[in-house]
């Protein structure tokens, strides 16, 4: 008998995306033996609809072009095209829509893990997918609260990026090589992104 497809699911802001998300994905697809991992870039605050489409763009393209390298990554568009706030709830009943037989493993990071009792439908995100937590630098990784049955903790080698680090650095102008895909340092340059925001 064949065995459900596994796939991760990694969701972001992705602000742009850099070699933290990258690392963490990958080494979660190594542990969980995960088929797939997909990648699902947020969607816009209703509030800045004008302002953020072209963003929302913006970072999905980036996030094509970081993991368009490795066959096990793909990206996908639900929570770009869903109009309104993403929450993961939505998130994960629309892969369970289009991946029916799928089992689904939720990667999140330090940061994220600790607010998830604070999410929106948070009881039934965990009979949705499973939880995988890693771990974040600078931020404590704490799974109190959360069904042990459902929530794995893993450690990644740590890399102390965050999309806030680099925006402010492409913002000042100085380097941002290394920290994001080579790809996504030219899409960043090529359109001119972080420049003058606060
Ligand atoms: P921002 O600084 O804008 O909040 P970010 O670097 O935190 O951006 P997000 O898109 O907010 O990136 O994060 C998406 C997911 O990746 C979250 O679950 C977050 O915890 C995790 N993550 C982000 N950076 C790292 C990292 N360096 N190591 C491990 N996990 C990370
Ligand atoms: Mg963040």
């Amino acid at each position: 008998m064949t065995q459900p497809p596994r796939v991760g699911v990694m969701g972001g802001t992705f602000d742009p995306i850099h070699h933290g998300h990258l690392v963490a994905a990958s080494e979660v697809a190594a542990r969980f033996e995960l088929d797939e991992v997909v990648f699902v870039p947020t969607g816009v605050p209703t509030f800045k609809q004008d302002v953020e489409v072209t963003v929302a763009e913006h970072r999905y393209l980036m996030t094509v072009i970081a993991t368009a390298s490795n066959p096990r990554f793909t990206v996908s568009r639900v929570d770009v095209e869903r109009p309104g706030v993403t929450y993961t709830v939505d998130t994960l009943r629309d892969l369970k829509e289009r991946r029916p037989d799928a089992d689904l493993f939720f990667i999140t990071g330090a940061d994220a893990v600790a607010q998830i009792l604070e999410w929106k439908d948070a009881e039934q995100l965990f009979s949705m997918a499973r939880f995988v937590a890693v771990t974040r630098p600078g931020h404590a990784l704490s799974v109190e609260g959360l069904p042990v049955d459902r929530v794995s903790v893993l450690e990644i080698p740590a890399l102390a990026i965050s999309s806030t680090d680099v925006r402010a650095r492409a913002r000042a102008g100085e380097p941002v090589w290394y920290l994001v895909p080579d790809g996504v340092v030219q899409y960043i340059a090529k359109h001119g992104l972080y420049r003058g925001q606060s």
